[in-house]
């Protein structure tokens, strides 16, 4: 649970801009303490006499998916980016703009090396020239430790100067989108793509491109040193692997908790020291506002990919928000679509205005529910990526789930 609150970071901000670097940055992992314990042998190991096919077996062997929220099986890309001949590009989506989710920092602020090896693995299986991390600007402590330890990184030999290049995001939400974020990359306005080509042929610059989320990147790293038992064996309700669930709202404990994959709603307020004094559990999101709100008497369901699909919701990044007896599911819903609309690129028109007339449609006393519902076919059905295709998640489940107060 990292302690950072809004004064701490404007403050680490300035002092890192003026150049001062005793700026508060906590206490983190080193270059020196990380090669120590050998780190960067695996990489070393790799590079020598490494056979990448190998390396992606084991990774497909941990059950290893992305961890930015899509899911996809981590070393299948790395066949279809290398399908397409060079110069290829890595590019590490480190945006983490859902809210609620804050997993990629907290991994980031303590063992950023883990990370950055990772990284380099993933970079020598598919043969990337170069190497572009795309780093959310509001978590300056990661900015300034990863800026101090890439320079380690080259410092020591293990790349080249320049090989990875830390660029800042603009708080735009939608860059976390993989090809609105190789867009910005370019410089260019972060909008999404349309898709075929998928970046794996046509990413950065038109280069084939393999784009990876931090997290997932840590754990490539794991599993290449420690087996990919170290996800592999660990089994809960059915399902396999750990999540790193991001946990806030109404609970004891806020912050991120590594749990079994299957674990459900119960087990993770548990974790996190049960309820605040004082609230009664009533709904949760459980990943991020683009899967919606679901009601406490949902608790039993595995939260892992895959499971949520039937009730209309998905884990995504794993970001869970708590709500309690003293919130109401319509407010939390309003507030998750003025995100959206707030945050759409405003390239297709289901999505830009779709947003927009949804928040003036929940501002009243009572929903039209036919109208909403015929809104949010028609965003699913038409709007360009998965921002708009998933804002009428919180729609459409409050509707069904929180009906008395609509
Ligand atoms: Fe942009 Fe929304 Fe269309 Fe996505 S769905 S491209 S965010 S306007």
């Amino acid at each position: 649970h990292a302690h950072i609150d809004n004064a701490t970071v404007r403050k680490v901000h300035a002092a890192i801009a003026a150049g001062n670097t005793h700026a508060h940055i906590p206490a983190y992992e080193t270059y020196a303490e990380y090669a120590a314990g050998g780190g960067y042998g695996t990489l070393a190991d790799l590079r020598k006499d490494g056979d990448w096919e190998a390396v992606q077996e084991k990774v497909l062997a941990s059950g290893l998916r992305g961890l930015g929220g899509a899911g996809f099986p981590s070393g299948k890309k790395w066949g279809f980016v290398r399908d397409n001949a060079g110069p290829r590009y890595l590019a590490v989506n480190g945006d983490e703009g859902e809210p609620g989710t804050f997993k990629d920092r907290y991994y980031l602020e303590r063992v950023p090396h883990l990370f950055l090896e990772g990284m380099l693995i993933a970079a020598w299986a598919v043969e990337a020239e170069r190497a572009y991390i795309y780093m959310r600007d509001e978590y300056p402590a990661v900015l300034h430790i990863l800026a101090s330890e890439i320079a380690a990184l080259e410092d020591a030999g293990v790349v080249p100067a320049g090989y990875i290049e830390l660029r800042r995001g603009a708080g735009a939400y939608i860059c976390g989108e993989e090809s609105a974020m190789i867009e910005s990359i370019e410089g260019k306005r972060g909008m999404p793509r349309h898709r075929p080509p998928f970046v794996a042929q046509v990413g950065i610059f038109g280069r084939p491109t393999l784009v990876h989320n931090i997290e997932t990147l840590h754990w490539i790293a794991r599993i290449c040193r420690e087996g990919p038992e170290v996800l592999s064996t660990v089994e809960h309700n059915g399902r396999k692997g750990m999540r790193s669930y991001s946990v806030s709202g109404r609970v004891a404990k806020a912050g991120i908790y590594l749990l079994p994959a299957g674990s459900t709603i119960t087990d993770i307020i548990a974790a996190a020291g049960g309820m605040a004094q004082g609230h009664k559990f009533k709904a949760y999101q459980p990943g991020g506002p683009s899967s919606g709100l679901l009601p406490a008497s949902m608790n039993d369901i595995p939260l892992d990919f895959d499971t949520l699909q039937p009730h209309g919701s998905f884990i995504g990044s794993a970001a869970v928000v708590i709500l309690s007896h003293k919130d109401r599911a319509r407010d939390a819903a309003l507030n998750m679509l003025r995100f959206f609309e707030d945050e759409s690129c405003g390239q297709c028109t289901p999505c830009r205005v779709g947003c927009g007339k949804a928040v003036q449609l929940m501002q009243a006393d009572s929903w039209d529910q036919g109208l909403l519902e015929e809104l949010s076919a028609a965003m699913v059905d038409a709007s360009i990526c998965g921002l708009g295709q998933a804002a009428p998640n919180p729609i459409r489940l409050t509707m069904k789930h929180f009906a008395d107060e609509i």
